[in-house]
């Protein structure tokens, strides 16, 4: 899609569900909510007019950027994975989040259990709520998913039963998962190759398309910022590769992406 025939609107708004196919690959985002994020305090800045200035289409009507939450279905040749576990069955009015939160919300995953059904293994890019909440409950509606291998990364700290994986092991035939550490100790990236295409998994190394713009923000929620830019780096570095693109959590209704002239372009 040409940039100038996507909508402004998808900006600022919770993701619907998209797919992306790499030869033999299918990747489908499925949303599972949302969570609003303050767009001075969720970088730590002093103020936002400068970064914004440029990118207003980021900031909805509600003051806040738009972060969706979702999975993401990877099915090849005899086998589906599925990556992350949302937030899951739950909403949090923005009083009882933290302060660079407004609204978080959950649950949208359930109209997804059919299209979900059975699958190999489940990825966990990092233990945060948003990311592991169908799992934590048990995966309810998706008994398909519950009894799957959970893989997560070496250094994250995660329940009984989970297993973990290193820097550079192959998950599956063409899904290799790299170690992004920053956001959390053990976060985990993961690279699907497809027939001349990759995509690139980014989990939280980035939580906004402003941090491919503005690699050196990070995310008040990053437990080691500076081990969190030094991974952004090498994700950019990934998607320099020609044939690569990336799909991001948290990137509104924009999650599937490249990098042209510095700037995210939704590619889906
Ligand atoms: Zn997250």
């Amino acid at each position: 899609m040409r940039p100038s025939a996507l909508s402004g609107a998808r900006w600022a708004q919770p993701a619907v569900r998209r797919s992306l196919t790499l030869g033999e690959i299918t990747a489908t985002y499925l949303p599972d909510g949302y969570v609003e994020l303050h767009p001075a305090r969720w970088f730590s800045l002093d103020e936002t007019t400068d970064l914004y200035d440029d990118r207003p289409e980021l900031v909805a009507a509600s003051g806040y950027l738009v972060a969706s939450i979702g999975v993401l279905l990877l099915e090849g040749p005899g086998w589906r994975i599925l990556v992350d576990a949302g937030l899951g069955p739950t909403s949090v009015p923005a009083d009882a989040t933290h302060p660079a939160l407004g609204v978080m919300r959950g649950g949208g995953l359930a109209s997804f259990a059919q299209v979900i059904g059975e699958v190999d293994a489940v990825v966990l890019t990092h233990a945060h709520d948003d990311h592991v909440g169908w799992a934590r409950r048990g995966w309810p509606g998706l008994p398909g998913v519950a009894r799957a291998p959970h893989l997560v990364g070496r250094d994250e700290p995660a329940p009984r039963g989970w297993e973990h994986v290193d820097d550079g092991q192959q998950i599956v035939p063409g899904v290799t998962a790299i170690a992004t550490p920053g956001h959390t100790a053990g976060h985990l990236s993961l690279v699907v190759a497809g027939e001349d295409r990759r995509l690139v998994v980014l989990g939280d190394t980035f939580h906004s398309s402003l941090q491919v713009e503005v690699p050196r923000l990070s995310s008040c929620f990053d437990v080691d910022p500076a081990r969190s830019r030094d991974s952004r780096a090498r994700m950019l570095r990934e998607l320099d590769t020609p044939g690569t693109v990336a799909v991001a959590t948290h990137f509104a209704d924009v999650p599937f992406g490249r990098v042209r002239a510095g700037r995210w372009e939704p590619v889906a």
